[in-house]
């Protein structure tokens, strides 16, 4: 066994996404897709953790954020990588491709205040991106359903799930079903703080 790692490109990447925005508006999807990253810290955690790896199978989508991950694959497998696909990169061509598309984003996670400084900074660069909502990542077990209505009634076609490793991808499973309408889960790390901290 191990990790299917995606070949797309990052431009690929956000074309499928605006695909799978269509896709979902047509009923196609039943529940959104889930798509994370990898890198070689995650890979080892894979390996050695039962628990993580089911959670982590359950990606349909899966980028490798880690240059010597892609170097790896270059030594070692027929079909190489092509390029690192870093979150902190793939926002800037997912706004790009969004904003002419209307697909609506929702920012989930960080400290207070970050996301929406984040969504700020991207509204700015991408005129006509459409961020309908942001929350913090930091409340209590409690509150998640109300916060998955939240991302639903907001019209949302991608979250951007900023949580860490591995309540990101514990939430997206969780919730998965409830998040039907959605196109992608995105899960995305520390991203928010990049860009809004
Ligand atoms: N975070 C959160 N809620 C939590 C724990 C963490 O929103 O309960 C956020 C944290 O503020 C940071 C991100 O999750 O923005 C974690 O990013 P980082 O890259 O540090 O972690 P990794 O993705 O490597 O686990």
């Amino acid at each position: 066994g191990g990790v299917t790692a995606s070949r797309t490109s990052r431009r690929e990447l956000a074309e499928r996404m605006v695909a799978d925005t269509a896709r979902a508006h047509r009923g196609e999807l039943a529940v959104p897709r889930i798509v994370t990253s990898l890198n070689g810290h995650i890979l080892a955690k894979y390996h050695a953790d039962p628990a993580f790896r089911a959670i982590f199978d359950e990606a349909d989508l899966v980028d490798v954020d880690g240059m010597p991950l892609v170097f790896a694959t270059r030594l070692l497998c027929r079909e190489p990588l092509r390029e690192r696909v870093a979150t902190t990169d793939f926002i800037h061509d997912a706004c790009a491709a969004a904003a002419p598309a209307g697909v609506r984003f929702f920012f989930l996670g960080a400290k207070p205040g970050v996301a929406e400084r984040a969504a700020d900074a991207f509204r700015a660069l991408y005129p006509g991106l459409i961020i309908a909502g942001t929350r913090d990542g930091y409340f209590a077990d409690a509150e998640a359903p109300a916060i998955v209505r939240q991302i639903v009634d907001a019209g949302t076609d991608i979250l951007w799930l900023g949580l860490g490793v591995p309540k990101q991808e514990q939430f997206a499973i969780e919730y998965r079903e409830r998040l039907a309408g959605l196109a992608w889960i995105r899960t995305c790390g520390g991203l928010f703080d990049h860009y809004g901290g």
